[in-house]
């Protein structure tokens, strides 16, 4: 649970690149990127300095209405050049999860527009993560994020992850012409790092083209430099609908998220008088935050670490798979983009009556930052690791598994 108000606490007082001081002054290599999103590691002075530069000039300003500032400006154009998306818009948003709820809203919004106010469904995919807001929670596809909330948003489903069979049987079985939009991560991130099987995001552009749903892309994890280019999609040659991005946007220094929705669907509700889309939060389109964003992009962009994070995914890869041999292990999921999945057998957590937070444990305590879900250890560093710090971080893994073997 996010609390910062119960039990112990691990205190992360100070960080730079790849390493986390606590408040004893001892040092971790942070295997996570925090929770998935510093890609350009930590202490970075010049997004500081952009930050600094931006509150001093314009704090903030809402970009209601027609009123806009030009980081958001300057951001919205930019990420626009670069997304695989038909004649692209922007959507500002405070996070991954609220830019969800507003793809969702969107699409659901379009189809009201077009004269098919039936088209409400939402599909999404088991062990996708999607945000833990009203729609995200709602399409989430692990039961243990959904249950105890009563009832969620109707007219959604999940359907298995890696078939587009099963897509198509479940588009048939709620009748085409109430489905309103799929929704899936390039590769399925918090739900334990699965890349689709070959041919998959094809077949499922191609579905959903033919029976005229929206393609959704979640690239909140995926996005900037992640999978070696800029929304993660890219690799498998498909242009969805809309792109839904935060994390990786700003590495996290200032929280920002967002939604780049092709024209067509913009088109009802973009420049149009009476504002039809009536949608939109308080810190939307934040200065400083855009500002952030933009100093993040040029250290991206300069570094070249959509390069770099392909050599960083061969490295990452050939160096967890020698976990696969640990009797512990069961699969090990690694080698598209900057994230691994080191999975337990059921059987071996069993029988010592442990689970993967034991080993997350283990690890930090020897100064290795990882994040455990049920069956997984999770691995996601920043995208400035290098060739040795990836070797102590594995390293140091299979010394965890060690300790609780
Ligand atoms: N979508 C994906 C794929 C995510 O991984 C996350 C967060 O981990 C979200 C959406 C939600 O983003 P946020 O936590 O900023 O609301």
């Amino acid at each position: 649970m996010n609390t910062v108000t119960q039990g112990p606490k691990f205190v992360v007082s100070e960080a730079e690149g790849v390493w986390l001081w606590d408040d004893n002054g001892d040092r971790y290599l942070d295997g996570t990127a925090s929770l998935w999103y510093c890609n350009v590691g930590h202490g970075r002075t010049e997004i500081a300095d952009a930050v600094y530069r931006q509150i001093s000039t314009l704090d903030a300003y809402t970009v209601y209405g027609d009123f806009a500032n030009e980081p958001a400006l300057q951001l919205s154009e930019r990420l626009a050049a670069h997304a695989p998306v038909a004649d692209p818009r922007v959507i500002l948003t405070c996070g991954g999860g609220e830019a969800v709820d507003t793809a969702a809203k969107l699409a659901r919004r379009y189809w009201a527009a077009q004269g098919q106010p039936e088209r409400g469904h939402l599909i999404s995919r088991t062990g996708g993560y999607h945000g833990l807001h009203g729609f995200g929670t709602s399409m989430i596809g692990m039961d243990r994020f959904r249950t105890g909330f009563g009832r969620l948003i109707e007219d959604t489903s999940v359907v298995a992850h890696d078939s587009v069979e099963a897509l198509e049987e479940e588009i048939l079985r709620v009748g085409p012409e109430r489905v309103a939009a799929y929704f899936a991560e390039p590769i399925i991130g918090a739900g334990g790092v699965y890349a689709p099987p070959e041919g998959y995001f094809e077949g499922v552009a191609q579905l959903c083209r033919r029976y005229g749903i929206l393609f959704i892309v979640d690239s909140v994890i995926c996005g900037f430099a992640r999978m070696g280019n800029w929304f993660g999609i890219e690799r498998f040659g498909v242009r969805p609908d809309m792109i839904v991005f935060a994390k990786g946007v700003s590495s996290g220094y200032l929280p920002l998220g967002g939604v780049i929705t092709s024209g067509e669907v913009a088109e009802p509700f973009w420049n149009r008088p009476g504002n039809p889309f009536v949608h939109g939060t308080t810190y939307a389109g934040h200065p400083t935050c855009c500002a952030a964003a933009m100093a993040n992009l040029d250290i991206l962009e300069r570094e070249d670490l959509f390069t770099v994070s392909l050599e960083i995914e061969t490295q990452l890869d050939s160096a967890v798979q020698t976990l696969a041999d640990h009797p512990l292990v069961r699969e090990v999921r690694s080698g598209v983009g900057v994230m691994a999945a080191v999975e337990l057998t059921t059987e071996a957590l069993e029988q010592r009556g442990i689970t993967t937070s034991e080993v997350f444990t283990e690890a930090r305590a020897r100064g290795v930052v990882l994040r455990a879900i049920p069956h997984s250890l999770l691995i996601s560093p920043p995208l400035i690791i290098t060739w040795e710090q990836i070797d102590h971080l594995v390293s140091t893994l299979r010394a965890a598994l060690d300790a609780v073997d």
